[in-house]
């Protein structure tokens, strides 16, 4: 869509009224997406000619639309996404945290089955959701290539995609990635994917349950990137800076209003 490469969005839960989220915690719920502003996300980009892909399309044919993935497994993947998702004519990848499975809220495995029969692309989203930087070798094999092929014998077809809870990532999640058989990690970096961009390092933006049609306007056309990429720069040094649980309390202050 944009001229600069394509945006890649990242969604989590969807909030339908009358139904508890999966997690009551307020850093969980701010990306909790409302039904009716996933509705006119959507709607917007059918109407502006933007059709929304998966990561395969993404990296089969970057510049023509923009990706849409889900991550964790929620079962509003299946009953709430899928069928809007499907009556537009769109694809998305949903990314699955294959230990979390038949818990309350989220999808159990026959459900992970429907998702591939309904047509939509699923990548691994890890085993436990750790964040991969505090695990050691043994813990990443684990929660990549283990859960790659835990989630291939659920759902009977290959995986080759990745997301990284938390959004944290280093080089030895790449190689353990690519040893695994995996063909791509998506990331929380902010910005666009090009046909240059790394496969193991794509870009994501967080469609969080804030943001207005006018805000997600901006984000699908590549612009406003800049101070939210800002942001998120100064959130990596202070990542750099402190410990991860210290690192999270700040996170929820300084990402109050972006
Ligand atoms: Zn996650």
């Amino acid at each position: 869509m944009s001229a600069g490469g394509t945006v890649c969005l990242m969604y989590h839960e969807i909030q339908l009224p009358g139904r508890k989220l999966c997690d009551s915690d307020p850093g969980y719920a701010k990306y909790a997406v409302s039904i009716t502003s996933f509705r006119e996300q959507m709607q917007f980009l059918k109407d502006s000619g933007t059709p929304g892909i998966n990561i395969s399309q993404l990296l089969s044919s970057p510049g023509n639309g923009v990706a849409l993935t889900f991550d964790d497994g929620c079962e509003t993947d299946l009953i709430t996404a899928t069928p809007l998702l499907k009556e537009l004519g769109f694809s998305a990848t949903f990314y699955i945290t294959v230990g979390f499975l038949g818990n309350r809220g989220f999808m159990s495995k026959q459900q992970v089955r429907g998702l591939v029969q309904s047509g939509m692309e699923i990548g691994c989203h890890s085993l436990s959701h750790p964040y991969l930087t505090d695990l050691d070798e043994a813990g990443l094999r684990r929660e990549i290539a283990d859960a790659k092929k835990q989630l291939e014998d659920i759902s009977g077809i290959s995986i080759h995609h990745y997301s990284c809870p938390g959004g944290r990532w280093d080089e030895r999640v790449v190689d353990i990635a690519r040893q695994a058989g995996y063909e791509s990690i998506a990331t929380s970096e902010i910005g666009l994917n090009t046909s240059k961009t790394n496969r193991y390092s794509l870009a994501r933006i967080a469609v969080t349950e804030e943001v207005t049609l006018t805000q997600f306007r901006r984000l699908c056309s590549g612009s406003g990137l800049w101070s939210k990429g800002l942001k998120s720069g100064g959130l990596k040094i202070a990542k750099r800076m402190m410990g991860n649980s210290a690192y999270n309390r700040v996170r929820s202050v300084l990402l109050k209003d972006s």
